[in-house]
């Protein structure tokens, strides 16, 4: 089947499940979106970009920034990361203190907000400014000067952002964070607040479909670094519903509570969704059903 009609199909699954299911309310910006919305894009690594419903509207990329933060630090000093945080899926909700806990401070993967939040300390430790690098970053490959992180989101998960906290502070407690806490807490809730399309979006994401190979051709990962940092989404991209996730759409995925899913389709291309209201463990719910009917119409899938 032609992409564009998959992508037809893949909106037609959505539909049901789009504005059903609750917004990310624990951020009170997030809240007043539009839940009704739907967007989705497919970017090939032939430079082809396909689009339908929202695909040029912004919202806030939350945890999607997540894979953007790794890549910068694998790409900076490799493995080194690992010795700080594991690579197993949790098996918990994405802000568990519980684990954390349990496991004496080490994150079980860098995309649970504890895993990520020592990812944002290496970042800031090796460049100065962590948000300056992801920016720079998704302003490269997006090819939009004006992507930046949203200070009013940003300032709103600050606010009710205790959880955040509380588990910086376990991690600092622990001896696991190498920046001051509240820098790391100000740096992690401002890479979250990025605010980009899915057409954005799929374009920075693209160099992981391309073994590494940045959209100006230079490599940012080798290519065996880009399998693992695929790898690594694909068992946790998705929290505790990683195992459905792989079940009904077969691709490595980051998803974020702003509603959005980016999924990488190893040298083919990449797939943005975006609809805010989210299933019960964060995950976009209608993103997930356009996803599966995607991979399901389509041949571009890994399995
Ligand atoms: N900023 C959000 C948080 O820390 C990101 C969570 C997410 O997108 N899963 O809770």
């Amino acid at each position: 089947m032609q992409i564009m009609d998959a992508l037809v199909r893949a909106q037609e699954a959505a539909a049901p499940e789009v504005g059903h299911g609750r917004l990310a309310n624990y951020i009170p910006s997030l809240a007043a979106v539009d839940p009704r919305q739907f967007g989705m894009v497919i970017a090939s690594c032939d430079g082809q970009v396909h689009v339908i419903g929202d695909a040029d509207v912004r919202f806030s990329v939350q945890s999607i920034s997540k894979v953007f933060t790794l890549t910068l630090v694998v790409a900076a000093e490799g493995e080194r990361i690992w010795e700080r945080v594991s690579r197993e899926p949790s098996g918990n909700p994405f802000n568990s203190l519980l684990q954390l806990d349990q496991e004496v401070g080490r994150p079980r993967n860098p995309f649970i907000n504890a895993g990520a939040l020592v990812v944002t300390d290496r970042l800031h430790s090796l460049t100065g400014n962590a948000c300056e690098a992801l920016g720079d970053l998704l302003r490269r490959e997006s090819g939009h000067d004006d992507v930046v992180s949203d200070p009013e989101v940003a300032r709103s998960e600050l606010e009710a952002g205790h959880r955040t906290s509380a588990l910086a502070h376990l991690l600092a407690s622990y001896g696991n964070l190498e920046c001051p806490v509240d820098q790391v807490i100000n740096q992690y809730v401002a890479q979250c607040a990025f605010s980009m399309t899915c057409r954005e979006l799929a374009l920075a994401g693209l160099f992981l479909a391309r073994d590494g190979v940045l959209a100006d051709g230079t490599r940012l990962l080798s290519a065996r670094q880009t399998k693992r940092v695929n790898a690594v989404m694909l068992t946790c991209g998705t929290y505790d519903s990683a195992g459905e996730f792989a079940y009904r759409v077969g691709l490595p995925a980051k998803s974020g509570v702003g509603g959005g899913i980016l999924a990488i389709i190893p040298d083919r291309g990449v797939a943005c969704v975006w609809s805010p209201a989210l299933g019960p463990t964060g995950s976009s719910a209608a993103g997930l059903a356009a996803l599966d009917a995607f991979t399901t119409y389509s041949d571009w899938t890994v399995f």
